[in-house]
């Protein structure tokens, strides 16, 4: 029985100090408790009507982190280059608010079609499917759209895609974020050959983001070194130029990857997104200096006397 009215007194006690606690934090921030509430940056994530306040929150500024499935030398994952830049992506958001679209893997990667595990989508379907993606992205509100590229083989494809938005009337911006997967300085680098796919790089960053998918004892199995299989000019472009060097689809050498080259790696991309959603946020020319060009581009002959 005793036993009984303690616990009674103890439950009104806890249920009162709630009540009190609940009312203060609703008299203190006016509003109620579950509007403090951190909204997901992930879109995936959200209800309709938080969506709606993330738009908000983000001012129309959205992520399209963009990955790939493809080989990565003997030791990494398919989806290095996605599980990277998402990682990144989230990341910065937490510094800087913006939402962040689901899982996007649908870039160029012909070149590694000969490869098991590659995932490479027809020419017209890439572009159709990214145009239609950022179209359906800013008819939900996302009026300024930073593509974070997260693969060396979109290198062409996106300043493309963001130059033919010129074509037609958009009523949103594409930026292309591209680069921030290595950057110079911070800890001594100990390759000696060029370092381009599945090296020292890319194998640090994802000692970083999964270090547990990184088989790092089977990085030395395959040969990263440049084949020199072609004898051409710089200047003189062909697309096997990348099988004719790197015929595992391995450039470098992830052996000697470390954390610590990672995290500096890391970090450096993370700060430039976090730059870019920054300066797309306050950036006001682009859209209107867009509409001022759709405008002109559709009587070209009053636009000079
Ligand atoms: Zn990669």
């Amino acid at each position: 029985m005793i036993h009984r009215g303690v616990l009674q007194i103890t439950a009104r006690f806890i249920f009162g100090a709630w009540l009190f606690t609940a009312g203060a934090l609703i008299f203190m921030t006016g509003a109620p408790v579950r509007a403090q509430q951190k909204l997901s940056p992930k879109w995936e994530e959200l209800t309709a009507a938080d969506f709606r306040a993330a738009i908000q929150q983000s001012k129309g500024t959205c992520l399209l982190p963009f990955g790939i499935l493809e080989k990565h030398g003997p030791h990494l994952p398919l989806g290095t280059d996605l599980l990277n830049v998402r990682y990144v992506s989230l990341h910065a958001v937490e510094q800087e608010y913006a939402l962040v679209f689901p899982e996007y893997y649908f870039g160029q990667i012909f070149e590694a079609k000969h490869e098991p595990g590659t995932i490479a989508y027809s020419m017209e379907l890439q572009l159709k499917l990214l145009q239609e993606t950022t179209d359906e992205m800013a008819r939900n509100g996302c009026k300024k759209i930073i593509i974070v590229n997260g693969h060396g083989g979109n290198e062409h494809l996106l300043p493309f895609f963001a130059q033919a938005q010129m074509d037609k009337p958009h009523d949103y911006v594409v930026y292309v974020l591209d680069g921030g997967r290595s950057r110079p300085g911070g800890p001594a680098k100990k390759s000696s050959i060029a370092d381009m796919h599945a090296g020292e790089n890319e194998t640090s960053n994802t000692l970083v983001s999964h270090p547990d998918l990184v088989h790092q004892d089977r990085a030395a199995s395959e040969s990263g070194a440049d084949q020199k299989r072609q004898n051409l000019p710089e200047n003189l472009y062909t697309g096997i130029w990348w099988y004719a060097k790197f015929p595992d689809h391995y450039s470098g050498d992830g052996s000697v990857a470390t954390k610590e080259l990672g995290q500096w790696n890391m970090d450096g991309w993370i700060a430039a997104i976090v730059e870019s959603i920054r300066a797309a946020k306050a950036d006001d020319a682009s859209l209107k200096l867009q509409n001022e060009f759709y405008e002109k581009s559709r009587h070209p002959l009053d636009t000079r006397p």
